[in-house]
């Protein structure tokens, strides 16, 4: 098979590694690169931590600049313009007017966050934070020293929550579950770490439920709990998970379950058709299962391995990964690595109420991730130990050995 044209579906992250790798490659055909947003593709991370901070805006969040697209690696922009269905038999993919032809797709249109459905979401000072756009919004509101309330105590909701805190500004964390970041971490960890927002002066409601988000002349006044709470708010984001951007798939035949299905070369069974980033949900072989991943650094590897096998399936080669995430929390790193679902854990070093620690988990006998609070020297040692899938006995002989030897 001649590939004539890649295109990519997404501008972000994803789509841009793989604009880039196929480039990176040798590839000397066409590349089109089709994004909703009129932005050129920016990085995400900074949103919810440096634009939040007070003082000037960094310089830029901007990936690559328009030259470097366009010029140095000849790619087609066609920006502020949704792709809304994909023909598989036709090969061509369609953008407002626009029916674009391709040899190979790569659809890396990531996920929006999910919303809360009603009344509440027109009023003013009620943000979803996922754009650059929501970031400024949520930026303004802080500037002008929002009462906040942030509703999900996941990654936004706590990065959120600090960058208010870190202003000096009252907030509230209501979070469904007993603990933050519990869906990542688990319950006891998720507690471990709700210690940190509370020692910064953080409210944090676990086991709350919104009943309403009230305003007043249209704007946003206050939030309002089952238990009868009533937290007052000038500025409420809504970070309660994401949605993955398949909408403009219906009807394609391209396999959709929480994301797009792809096997372990990234490949969604529809010729040429391959997915990376937040939209794939792809086959893990390292473990055995299909699963979709929300980070920076598999959705890079992802965008790149995916243009690599569409532009040359011949040389197809499978992306199997250990899951990483970081989030800073006030002057705290918190760092995992590996896929959640423990079956039981150990602290291998330092201890759950103190500023250190390194946890493994268990996945049946075998290490199946670690989570560490300030432990930058240690994390990809364990990343390395549950790429080789080592046993948990063999990984905690390893922690105590390192601990031993200082
Ligand atoms: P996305 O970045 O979601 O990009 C998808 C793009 O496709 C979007 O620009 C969207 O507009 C576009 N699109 C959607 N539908 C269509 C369509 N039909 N046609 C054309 N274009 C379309 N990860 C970490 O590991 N560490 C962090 O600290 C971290 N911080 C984060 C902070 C925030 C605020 C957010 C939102 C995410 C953060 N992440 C972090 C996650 C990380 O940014 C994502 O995993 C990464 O952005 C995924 O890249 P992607 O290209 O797959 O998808
Ligand atoms: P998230 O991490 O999934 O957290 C959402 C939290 O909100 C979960 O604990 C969820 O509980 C809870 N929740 C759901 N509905 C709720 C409700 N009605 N009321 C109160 N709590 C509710 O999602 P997120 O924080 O919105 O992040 C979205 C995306 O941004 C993810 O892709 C994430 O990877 C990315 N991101 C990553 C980073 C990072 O890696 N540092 C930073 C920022 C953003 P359940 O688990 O029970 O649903």
């Amino acid at each position: 098979m001649t590939v004539e044209r890649l295109i990519v579906v997404g501008a972000s992250l994803a789509g841009l590694r793989a604009a880039e790798a196929a480039r990176g490659a040798g590839y000397g055909g066409a590349i089109a690169l089709i994004g909703e947003e009129p932005h050129l593709p920016y990085g995400r991370p900074p949103l919810s931590k440096r634009i939040l901070e007070a003082g000037p805006l960094p310089e830029s969040t901007r990936l690559r600049a328009y030259e470097t697209l366009t010029e140095d690696l000849n790619v087609e922009l066609v920006l502020g313009a949704a792709a809304t269905g994909i023909d598989t038999n036709r090969k061509t993919v369609t953008v407002g007017e626009r029916s674009i032809d391709y040899s190979a797709a790569v659809i890396a249109t990531g996920a929006a966050a999910r919303r809360i459905p009603g009344p509440a979401e027109t009023l003013s000072g009620v943000h979803v934070l996922r754009t650059h756009d929501d970031a400024h919004a949520v930026r303004a509101a802080l500037d002008a020293n929002a009462r906040t309330v942030v509703i999900g105590g996941g990654f936004i909701g706590s990065e959120v929550a600090c960058a208010a805190r870190k202003r000096g500004l009252p907030v509230t964390v209501v979070e469904a579950r007993t603990a933050p970041l519990t869906r990542s971490v688990g319950p006891d960890l998720g507690a471990a770490l709700t210690r940190i927002h509370r020692a910064h002066g953080t409210q944090v409601s676990c086991g709350a439920e919104v009943a309403a988000i009230e305003g007043e002349r249209g704007t946003v006044a206050r939030v309002c709990l089952t238990d009868g709470t009533v937290l007052g708010a000038d500025l409420v984001v809504v970070g309660i998970g994401t949605v993955p951007a398949t909408d403009w798939l219906a009807g394609s035949g391209v396999g959709v379950d929480d994301g797009v299905v792809c096997d372990e070369f990234l490949a969604t069974g529809a010729e040429g058709v391959y997915a990376a980033g937040d939209v794939a949900n792809w086959h893990n072989s390292l473990f055995g299962r299909r699963m979709r991943v929300e980070h920076w650094s598999s959705a890079a590897e992802q965008g790149a391995r995916a243009a690599l096998n569409a532009i040359d399936p011949a040389t197809a080669q499978p992306y199997s990964t250990v899951p990483y995430f970081w989030s800073d929390w006030y002057e705290h790193r918190i760092q995992f690595v590996g896929v959640p679902g423990h079956q039981g854990y150990e602290v291998v070093s330092g201890a759950l109420d103190s500023d250190h620690f390194v946890v493994l988990y268990r996945d049946g006998d075998l290490l199946g991730a670690a989570l560490t609070l300030n432990g930058q020297r240690h994390i990809m040692k364990y990343r390395n130990l549950i790429n080789r899938r080592v046993s948990f006995d063999e990984a905690c002989a390893y922690a105590r050995a390192r601990a031993a030897s200082k």
